[in-house]
Formats: C-alpha cells, sequence, structure tokens
C-alpha cells in the first residue's frame, strides 16, 4: 500500500476505531510462534465466493464456500467478520450431508464464532455461508466512489480495500496474512458493467433482467487483504510483456490517460522479472483507477489488481504536472514491487510489516531511478529520510519492527518509520552488502519462501548467506530498537597527505537530549566518509567510538552518498571548510548535509546561524532539487514569523531577491526544452515566492486568473494547480467564489476534485470558515471534504481542530474507518498553541482507547517541541538576518 507520508502531519497518524481484541496466547511448544488473533484450532484451503453487490441500496448477498482444516478435535472455529449478517450457516465433511451450525459475533473482536452442536474430529471440511454485508462509501471493504462521467451523468463504481483488517467485510474470513489459501470469486452484476478481480474473467454469461454472472479464474495461494473485487463503467488498456497481460482500467472515455501508467507498469514488471529471477506468476497484471481519494492511502497492491486513486495513476494534459507523472511512476513502481514483495512472499504477521512496506518503498526509488536518472530519484530518498528522523527522534517513536496486538495498532503500523525509516535502512543495507550481494540474497529469499510467509530474520539470513558478513547485527540494532544515532567528529588530523578521523556515537533526540546524551543507545553504524574529490573509506562504528583513515586532506563529509541512517555534526573549523568547499560536493550530499545541519540546529546541538550560513552558502546553479530545498527552507523561516510581518516582509524580499532569478531565467511557462527538474524547480518557485507574496508572482497568478473569464483554457496545462494554489492562498471572497464555481463546472472529475482540495488553503479566515462549512455539506462528495477539512488545517490548525471537534461524528464519517482516531490529531499537529495539547488530551480521552492513542502522542510530542524550541529559533535567526543586513 501507498500512503500519504508527504502530507507532514498524516505522516505516523493512523488508527482503527478500538476493537478489544488481543493477542491469542501461542501455542504451547509451537515452533514458530506466529502471532494471531484467532484460535488456532483450523485454518482456511479454499474460498469460493459468490457475491450479488447492490451498488444503489449499497449492500450485498454473498455466500462463501470455506474449506478448511480442522487441525483438532473442536466443537467450533472463530475466523473473523466485520458488519457482516449471517443468515444460514452449514458445515459439510467430504460428500456427507451438510449439518446446520450457528453463527455468532463478536463484533468488538471483529469475529463469528461458529458453533458444529457438537464435537467433530479433525479433517477437512467445508462451510457454507449465506451472509448479506454493506457497502462503504469510504475505502474500506467493498466500497463506492460516486462520480459524473464526462456528459455529466451521475455514475458509481464498486471497488474493495481490504488491507490490512478489511477482508473480513466482505467475507466472512480467517482475515490474517498467514493464513494463506486460494479463492474462487463469481459475482452478478450488471451486464452493461466490466468486472475485474485478481485473475482475468474465466466465464461469463447472461442470466438475463440486464444481468450477467461473472466468474474469475482461481487465485494462486494467498493472503486475504489481497483480494480484490471492482465493477463500474470501465475501458481497460492492455500490453502484452512476456506471457504476463499488463493493464489499466479507467472509466469510460479515460483510455489515454491511462496510457502512462500502462507503459511503466510494462517497463516495471520486466525490470523485476529481472531484478527477482522469478517471473511474476499470474497471468495479467491491472492497475484499476478509483475516482476520489483517501485521507490514508493512494494506492493498493492486491495482486493482479492494484487499484489506485486517479490523481496518481490518470496523466490529463489539462491538469498533470511533470511532478505528479513522478508520483504515477513511483506508486506504480512500489505497487508493482509488492507483487513479489508482499504478495508472493508475505510477513507472518503485521509487526513485520515493515518487510512489506518499507521494502516496496526502497524497491520503488531503485526502478523509479532505473528507467529515470534525469530525476535525480536518490535524493528523494534523503528528504524521505529525513522525514523518518524526525519522527524517530521523538519519546513517542518506535522501532521498525514493533509488537502488534490489537487490529487498531496494526492501521497505526502504517506510518513513516515503517515506511521511510524502512527504505533508509534499506538503503543502508545494500551499501553495506554492495549491490550484487544484496541482490543474491533477495532472490535466493524469494525463491525459498515463495507463496509462503517470512519473519524479517528470513531475510537477513538470506543476504548474509549470499556473502553480506556482519550484516545481521547491524540490521537488529536498525530494527529492533527506536532511535537516531548522532555521530561526533572530534577530531581530523592530516598526517602524510591522508586525514584521520575519530568519532563518537550518541544519539540525536528532540525532547530528550539531556537523557539520550548522557546514556544513548548504541548501535553498530556502517560508516562511508571522503575527502571531497578523493576515494570513499568504509567502516562500522561499534560501541560507541571508532576512528576512519581517509585519503587525502582537507573538506571532508561523513555518511558521503548519504547511505546512512545517523546525523552528523562537525566540529566548527571542519563545518566553515565544507561551507567553503559546498559547490564541489555532489548534489546528493549538499541535500544531506544542509538537512542534517538545519535539524541539528534547530535543536539545539549546534547554533542556528551555522545552519543558516550554509542555505546562504549554497550556489545559484547547483541541482535543482538542491534549489527547491533551499527555496522551501526561506518558506519555512517565512512561517516562523506569522507574528511579525515586519520581518516576513524582508525575509520575503531576501527570498525574491535571491530566487527571482531562477524563476526569470525558467519564465512561467513550461518550455518544451524543460526537464521534468526544470518543471518541478519553477513550480516550487512559484508556490513559496507566491506564498511568501512575492508581487511579481502574485500579480502573475492574478492575471491569469483574470484571463479565465474570456479563455477558460488559460490555467491549462502542468502548472493549472500551482497558480491556482497561489490564487486559493491569497483569496478574497470573489476569488474563492470563482474557484468554488470552477469545481462546480468542471468536466472531469481530476480536475474537480483538485479545485476542491484548493478551497481549504484560503489564509483568509472568513474563507476558511467558509471552506469547513462547505465540507460538511454534499456538494465536494464524500471521499474530497476530508481533504478540503485538512487543507483549512495547513494554515489555521486550531480552527480545523475546533470545527471538527464540535462536528465530531459528521467529520469522522468522512474518512476510512481505518484512519478515523488520526484525523483529528492530524489537524492540530503543526499547531504551535499550547491550548492544542489540552485539546487533543480530551480528545483522546473521551474517544480513543489507551491502544490507539499514539496519534495524540506524537501530534502533542510535534507540538510541545515547537513551543520550546521556536523563541530561539527566531531569537538566532532575527539576529543573523540584522547582521547580514548591515552587510
Ligand atoms: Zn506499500
Amino acid at each position: 500500500m501507498k500512503v500519504h507520508i508527504s502530507l507532514a502531519a498524516s505522516a505516523a497518524l493512523l488508527a482503527l476505531a478500538p476493537v478489544n481484541a488481543t493477542l491469542a496466547a501461542p501455542e504451547k511448544g509451537a515452533a514458530t510462534e506466529v502471532p494471531s488473533q484467532l484460535p488456532r484450532n483450523a485454518a482456511p484451503l479454499h474460498y469460493s465466493i459468490t457475491v450479488t453487490p447492490n451498488a444503489e441500496k449499497l449492500s450485498f448477498d454473498g455466500n462463501v464456500l470455506i474449506e478448511f482444516l480442522l487441525k483438532t478435535p473442536s466443537d467450533s472455529v472463530t475466523l473473523n467478520a466485520a458488519d457482516i449478517d449471517f443468515r444460514r450457516v452449514t458445515i459439510a465433511k467430504g460428500r456427507a450431508a451438510a449439518m446446520p451450525a450457528t453463527a455468532s459475533v463478536n463484533a468488538a473482536a471483529q469475529t463469528a464464532t461458529i458453533a458444529f452442536g457438537k464435537k467433530l474430529p479433525a479433517g477437512r471440511y467445508t462451510l457454507n455461508i449465506d451472509y448479506s454485508g454493506k457497502i462503504l462509501q469510504q475505502a474500506n471493504g467493498l466500497f463506492a466512489l460516486d462520480y459524473k462521467d464526462p456528459q455529466g451523468a451521475e455514475k458509481r463504481a464498486l471497488f474493495t480495500q481490504f488491507e490490512a483488517p478489511d477482508a473480513r467485510r466482505f467475507v466472512p474470513s480467517w482475515d490474517e496474512p498467514n493464513y494463506k489459501a486460494t479463492f474462487d470469486l463469481t459475482a452478478t452484476v450488471p451486464a452493461e458493467q466490466m468486472a475485474v478481480s485478481n485473475m482475468p474473467v474465466a466465464a461469463r454469461r447472461d442470466i438475463g433482467n440486464g444481468l450477467a454472472e461473472v466468474r474469475f479464474g482461481t487465485s494462486p495461494k494467498m493472503s486475504t487483504y489481497l483480494l480484490f473485487f471492482g465493477l463500474g463503467e470501465f475501458d481497460r488498456i492492455t500490453k502484452q510483456v512476456g506471457p504476463t497481460e499488463v493493464g489499466v482500467v479507467v472509466g469510460k472515455g479515460n483510455g489515454p490517460k491511462g496510457q502512462y501508467a500502462l507503459d511503466a507498469s510494462a517497463k516495471l514488471v520486466a525490470y523485476y522479472n529481472d531484478y527477482f529471477d522469478t517471473p511474476y506468476p499470474l497471468p495479467k497484471l491491472d492497475n484499476v483507477a478509483g475516482p476520489g481519494q483517501s485521507q490514508f492511502f493512494s494506492a493498493m497492491e492486491n495482486w493482479g489488481a492494484i487499484f489506485t486513486f486517479e490523481r496518481v495513476l490518470l496523466n490529463d494534459p489539462k491538469i498533470t504536472s511533470a511532478r505528479t507523472r513522478q508520483g504515477i511512476f513511483s506508486t506504480d513502481a512500489h505497487e508493482i514491487a509488492h507483487q513479489w514483495f508482499g504478495n508472493l512472499v508475505t510477513m507472518a504477521w503485521w509487526d513485520d510489516l515493515w518487510l512489506n512496506e518499507g521494502f516496496a518503498s526502497w524497491m520503488e526509488s531503485k526502478a523509479t531511478a532505473h528507467f529515470n536518472p534525469d530525476w535525480q530519484s536518490e535524493l528523494d530518498r534523503v528528504n524521505g529520510r529525513e522525514g523518518a528522523m524526525g519522527l524517530d527522534a521523538y519519546v513517542t517513536t518506535h522501532p521498525v519492527i514493533q509488537k502488534i496486538s490489537t487490529v487498531e495498532q496494526t492501521s497505526q503500523a502504517f506510518d513513516t518509520i515503517t515506511y521511510q525509516k524502512g527504505e533508509a535502512v534499506i538503503t543502508m543495507l545494500e551499501a553495506y552488502a554492495g549491490e550484487t550481494i544484496w541482490r543474491d540474497g533477495l532472490r535466493a529469499y524469494m525463491k525459498k519462501h515463495a507463496y509462503a510467509n517470512t519473519r524479517t530474520d528470513d531475510l537477513w539470513n538470506a543476504v548474509e548467506a549470499a556473502g553480506a558478513k556482519g550484516l545481521v547485527k547491524i540490521a537488529h540494532d536498525f530494527t529492533k530498537q527506536p532511535g537516531v544515532p548522532l555521530l561526533e567528529v572530534k577530531s581530523a588530523k592530516c598526517v602524510n597527505g591522508s586525514t584521520l578521523l575519530t568519532l563518537t556515537q550518541s544519539e540525536f533526540s528532540r525532547d530528550r537530549k539531556a537523557e539520550t546524551s548522557a546514556k544513548p543507545q548504541r548501535w553498530n553504524v556502517p560508516v562511508i566518509a571522503q575527502v571531497i574529490g578523493q576515494a570513499p573509506s568504509k567502516t562500522v562504528i561499534s560501541n560507541g567510538s571508532g576512528s576512519l583513515q581517509l585519503a587525502g586532506c582537507g573538506a571532508f563529509i561523513v555518511n558521503a552518498g548519504q547511505s546512512g541512517y545517523y546525523r552528523v555534526l562537525y566540529q566548527p573549523d571542519m563545518m566553515a571548510a565544507l561551507q567553503k568547499d559546498f559547490a564541489k560536493l555532489p548534489a546528493i550530499d549538499q541535500l544531506g548535509l544542509l538537512n542534517d545541519s538545519q535539524s541539528l540546529a534547530f535543536n539545539e546541538y549546534q547554533p542556528v546561524r551555522t545552519a543558516l550560513n550554509l542555505v546562504d552558502a549554497v550556489p545559484s546553479d547547483t541541482s535543482q532539487r538542491v534549489t527547491e530545498d533551499n527555496v522551501s527552507t526561506y518558506g519555512y523561516l517565512y512561517g516562523l514569523y506569522e507574528k511579525d510581518p515586519a520581518r516576513q516582509a524582508k525575509l520575503a524580499k531576501l527570498a525574491s531577491n535571491r530566487f527571482g532569478p531562477t524563476l526569470s531565467k525558467l519564465g512561467y511557462k513550461q518550455s518544451p526544452s524543460d526537464s521534468t527538474l526544470d518543471a518541478n524547480l519553477r513550480s516550487s518557485l512559484i508556490s513559496t515566492l507566491g506564498y511568501m507574496g512575492d508581487p511579481a508572482v502574485v500579480a502573475e497568478a492574478k492575471r491569469l486568473f483574470a484571463e479565465l473569464e474570456t479563455n477558460p483554457a488559460a490555467l491549462d496545462g502542468p502548472l493549472r494547480t500551482t497558480w491556482l494554489g497561489v490564487i486559493a492562498q491569497n483569496a478574497d471572497q470573489a476569488d474563492w467564489d470563482k474557484m468554488r464555481k470552477l469545481g462546480q463546472t468542471a468536466e472531469s472529475f481530476l480536475v474537480k476534485s483538485s479545485m476542491y482540495r484548493l478551497l481549504g488553503s484560503a489564509r483568509d479566515i472568513a474563507l476558511a470558515k467558509q471552506a469547513l462549512a462547505l465540507a460538511l455539506t454534499k456538494e465536494p462528495g464524500p471521499t474530497l471534504s476530508a481533504a478540503i477539512i485538512n487543507g483549512v488545517s495547513g494554515d489555521h490548525p486550531e480552527l480545523a481542530v475546533d470545527f471538527a471537534l464540535a462536528n465530531r461524528e459528521a467529520v469522522e464519517a468522512l474518512v476510512d474507518v481505518s484512519s478515523k482516531s488520526e484525523f483529528i490529531p492530524g489537524l492540530g499537529y503543526g499547531s504551535s498553541d499550547p491550548a492544542m495539547v489540552g485539546k487533543l488530551e480530551a480528545y483522546a480521552k473521551a474517544y480513543l482507547s489507551p491502544e490507539s492513542r499514539k496519534p495524540v502522542d506524537q501530534a502533542v510530542a510535534a507540538i510541545q517541541t515547537r513551543i520550546k524550541s521556536q523563541p530561539r529559533i527566531r531569537t538566532e535567526t532575527s539576529a543573523w538576518l540584522d547582521e547580514k543586513a548591515a552587510q
């Protein structure tokens, strides 16, 4: 699954409605104790599911035949079910007559116990269950997405979303990843609609009354969370890759907009076939587009039938930016990597979720960089690692491998630590092992565990066996304990043309600095360092200190190439040398050094001026990616002076002087000679300078917006959302009304969605209030309203939280069940108001179980740290700005 990691606050904050299920006691003497919330007396072998959805009534009828193995003599089995109405249950052995059985539901535990009426001997049985269920309007279980087709007609399409615990809303089942089985699915559907599942259609027949019965081929052995069903007025485009038919399924008429994703999928399947040395095992691989959005995720890797929201799948010349196209490629790369890593080989339990997600994130970057070297995707990794280190340095963090005991903890596990720290740790281990040994280890792992389940150590052992000596102990240190190592370069001595570094290891913290300095955790840290322009040297720092000899003398960088998961603190003279030679560093090290120095300065490990001097040293002709980072730092500083408009005006002027010439050179319009990175930089400069009120940028936005009156296509193209974003932020009532009108009259759902999302970003408080009120009406549609509220929380977290608390039930109905208790803390995450802490605490006390408090704890930690650190950052920044002005 691809979750919304990039949306700042949403990052670490997911939870499910409280469920009281707890971990079942492991069987005594079991060799490998895979956790389970179900009794262990039975396991499924095969499901034959038949469904008849009633899209209009938002319900469905189902029947399932479950062949299962009763392992010990028992009078009942317990499986998962949520919001399922059991009508008739029987149990049969072989050809013997079926016997009636009774189902009793435990709604809180999301289970149903099927009682047989007497004790049955161990053996193979078949359960036959008639039931009905609900079609939801947020992305959980079987759900509906409504949209208008290009002719303006109201349409409804159905999809499923089962990860982590929602297959049980579709079919009573052993809904845990370790219970793999095969699946047959048959559906009765409107004859004019297309039905899609994991496997190709095996048979289809008209059954009268405008209905057809569609039977799909039998799936391979897989976990329940990977099952998929979709139904609607679709078009499907395809491409053949060896024996695999690769497809993209889109709303009718959108075929051409799916071509970019189809081309990407075809390339990626071939690449992974080769990389894993195991061919993709299903006959087809579709990527199914759904209109609308979720606050939780953007795509899901159902085996053979990936689901992706339109905004990260359709390439529409009217609106799609270069950055969105990159997102289409990388999201596809992520989900296709899961077809092997996750689907073919699956974590045994959710405590190893990171194995799926950290790995897919890493593979996504690797494949994206392979096909698009000009995108500098390796720099995305540096920013992903930065996001992870930010969260990992609070006391509220958790290890990459974490204990998962309840259903809500499963959903909370889809966070930045799992995805981005997971990716960063794998990046470090690949660099340690070397690309070839690492790949050979993965190939062996894939072959050994195909169609089965694994624990993290299965992977480490495979890679170490392939030749990566010492990998397991490093891997354990970074996955079993939380936190961020801090390496301090104590000294650097130039002797006979080489440099001897001495390093000590402590721990980087944002809220326990004294404690972690006094008693840091220890890691085995693989270190790569080099004098600029010389060959790199490698070592592993153990037990808190070490030394390293580098070829050459002069400015040097530790964590050269940025594959390490740690921060580096230099002595002032070393920093001064790096600042002087900054332009000679590769872009990736420039970015890593900027991130480290800012984070260390803002968290009081070094003076703020050290970081700001480095920001100032970034040359204007560096990589566009580094310039983007640089302009965003100015945006961050500007935001710090919310209550000091005079200082903001000075900062804005400084930013305009510094970046205005770069923007002038790029021009306001997309040019045919643009690279992807040029296009991204232009968009970032317009957004950030527009946010800071740059007169030229705001005037151009207003000019283009006015032009819409006479030319409705004036804003069409890759910068449409960027320019409208500037208008939206600086909007007055007339602008806002006009934007809303553009949303109402948009000719495609994709464009409509983008317009409504922007309505929440007005800085004007009266307009922010209007946006909130609008979110509770039917006008935006059920999946866009939460995005509007989220938009308001950007500039007005207090307003958004007060509104959400006052309308709690209505607001929570606007988000996926699985992200419900994450949503409100997410709205308040960016606040620096002491009152927010009390509000969120009161919310947690009233509505969250102790197990699902984590989102609130994380938001509170971030807010409190901000309240404490911001005055100091402001004071030091002001002094630096004043000195700069006086020069
Ligand atoms: Zn994923």
